[in-house]
């Protein structure tokens, strides 16, 4: 039996083998996921899904920050059911693990939107002012979201595993 993950936007096929440790690994041509039970093999896709965001947002942000000039204090990855993320006024950034899902120019949308809180704490004219500036694109991966959030949000690994 094969279910079918997204990772930026693309499926990828997931294969259920029966195991008693709950882990999910890639095995490039498939996610492989062990577990004794569907609900396990789910928990597990998520833990994978959340490392997977917190190195491939990770490295987004990372990338993003320098060429913005701007310092995150630090990212947390979260499963936030109605927001994509937030900014701190500590400066601590946080994504919702789902953005992986997304593709990569919407993800980056998010992140340089949360990277501009850090100059702009607000959605005032300033804030959409310095995201242009930053992200001329900007309005694709806005609208993107708008269209698909729901959706997205609703996402769970559980109908994801065979
Ligand atoms: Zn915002």
């Amino acid at each position: 039996m094969l279910g079918w993950a997204y990772v930026a936007g693309v499926a990828r096929p997931v294969e259920a083998r029966p195991g008693s440790t709950a882990v999910a690994r890639d095995r490039g041509s498939a996610i492989v996921v062990c577990g004794p039970t569907r609900l396990r093999r789910a928990a597990a896709l998520e833990r994978w899904y959340r490392r997977a965001a917190r190195a491939r947002l990770g490295a987004l942000l990372a990338t993003e920050a320098e060429r913005l000039g701007v310092r995150p204090a630090r990212l947390t990855i979260r499963a936030q059911r109605t927001r994509w993320g937030s900014c701190s006024t500590s400066g601590t950034v946080s994504l919702n693990w789902r953005l992986l899902l997304a593709p990569v120019a919407v993800a980056r949308y998010v992140v340089v939107h949360e990277l501009c809180h850090l100059r702009v704490p607000n959605h005032s004219r300033a804030f959409w002012d310095a995201l242009e500036q930053a992200l001329p694109e900007w309005r694709a991966g806005h609208q993107w979201l708008r269209r698909h959030e729901t959706q997205l949000l609703r996402y769970r690994t559980i109908d994801s595993v065979p």
